[in-house]
């Protein structure tokens, strides 16, 4: 049987980064399929023999990692490629997500999956889907902040994604981050209580 796992995701800037290295610190293992993404596509990454056959040279940096925002680009300019990109992404991610999971030692698995909503699969893999959840002004606020984007652009990354319903509807445990950092204390704090709890019931089931 798999271990218990949580499934975090939110919307981009709704504080998953945040509420995961809280989860983190209090015991919880992490495996950020962010992370495994950006290190399949960085130089020497096991996707990027494949993107260069799929989209050629043009698609690299001179280091020889996938030019993100040349493929960003062609990603909303040409409707395959997206789903070329994901083709050989996906399974990858899906390789080394399961080989971090089975290293990882935590009381209980994190995955930060930020378009869990949107995969489909991810939501079967998971024991609990956990939404970190705020108001589209303040995912727009501290995007800004953080990157530099413009309003426009942010509003349109957060349009491809899921909405705030749809995100809610696939919601077990929902994280109100709309507040300060330490609101979400008390929150981290009584979610990670019932994930260790959970966790402890599901390690028993399986040694039955
Ligand atoms: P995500 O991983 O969902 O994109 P982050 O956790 O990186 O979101 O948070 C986005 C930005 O907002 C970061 O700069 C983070 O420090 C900041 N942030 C997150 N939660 C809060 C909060 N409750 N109050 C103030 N700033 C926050």
């Amino acid at each position: 049987m798999r271990r218990f796992s949580v499934g975090l995701t939110g919307g981009i800037g709704s504080g998953k980064t945040t509420v995961a290295d809280m989860l983190q610190a209090r015991g919880a293992a992490l495996v950020d399929t962010d992370r495994i993404a950006h290190q399949l596509t960085a130089p020497g990454g096991a996707a990027i023999p494949d993107i260069r056959a799929q989209f050629g040279d043009a698609f690299l940096t001179a280091e020889g990692a996938m030019n993100r925002a040349r493929m960003r680009e062609y990603v909303f300019a040409e409707s395959t490629a997206k789903a070329r990109l994901e083709a050989i992404l996906h399974p990858l991610i899906r390789v080394e997500t399961e080989l971090a999971a089975a290293r990882a030692k935590g009381t209980y698995l994190v995955f930060v999956v930020p378009l869990l909503v949107e995969s489909g699969s991810w939501k079967q893999r998971v024991s609990r889907v956990l939404v970190v959840d705020c108001a589209e002004q303040t995912q727009v606020r501290r995007v800004m902040s953080r990157s530099g984007l413009s309003e426009a652009q942010v509003r349109t990354i957060i349009a491809a994604q899921a909405s705030r319903q749809e995100r809610l509807a696939a919601a077990d445990d929902v994280i109100d981050n709309d507040g300060d950092s330490l609101a979400l204390v008390p929150q981290v704090d009584k979610l990670h209580a019932m994930y260790v709890s959970l966790a402890a019931a599901h390690d028993q089931r399986a040694s039955d």
